[in-house]
């Protein structure tokens, strides 16, 4: 057992806490941070303490967003309100905005179903999806799980609910491998697998 003083063990645990992150990176990640200067490990503690304290979620399509209100992006009149893509996270959004060939409105789940991972539907925001098809004026919603095994069995899912509202279900047509991720396709793949959507 390693001795670490107190201090030093709980900055350890909370880096282990991190996704992906075992012991003995979070001790790599501890003595990197005691090896900064003290303004930039003060930075480092505010970008935290400040990105908690202004990161809401947004009330239309749960994506994060700074502040209360509207993103940007549902804020925005430019975007096309009747169509909807849904994505299992925030970075997911950022991957598609990258591709600069989707202009309509997203829905952020925050996960997918994976009985696995004891995530069901109610742990995602899908009961806000289904309002916002009910209440608004949606033509087509597409489904952007990524292409794994959790990911389809969503879009599946979601799609059986969607389809009494009398809305256009549609899926992207991946380029992407089965069992790649969204967020690692190349601009032009994602530009593609929207293009070539198909109905589900
Ligand atoms: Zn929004």
């Amino acid at each position: 057992m390693e001795y670490f003083p107190p201090a030093l063990e709980a900055l350890v645990e909370q880096f282990a806490r991190l996704p992906g992150v075992g012991k003995k990176s979070a001790q790599r990640l501890a003595f990197f941070v005691l090896g900064l200067p003290d303004d930039e490990a003060r930075a480092f503690a505010d970008a935290i303490v400040s990105a908690k304290g202004s990161i809401a979620l947004c009330p239309v399509c749960r994506n994060f967003t700074e502040g209360e209100g509207p993103c940007p992006i549902c804020a925005s009149s430019k975007r096309d309100e009747s169509t909807i893509c849904v994505v299992a996270d925030p970075k997911d959004v950022v991957a598609l905005e990258r591709s600069r060939e989707y202009a309509g409105r997203y829905h952020v789940l925050h996960g997918v179903i994976s009985p696995m991972n004891h995530v069901g539907p109610d742990d995602l925001h899908i009961k806000e999806l289904l309002d916002r098809v009910s209440t608004g004026d949606i033509r087509e919603v597409i489904m952007a799980t990524n292409p794994t095994t959790e990911g389809e069995a969503t879009a599946m899912y979601l799609s059986r609910l969607l389809k009494p509202f009398g809305v256009r279900v549609t899926r992207l047509a991946y380029g992407v491998p089965v069992g790649g991720q969204l967020e690692f396709a190349d601009d032009a793949t994602l530009g593609r697998a929207l293009e070539g959507r198909r109905e589900m």
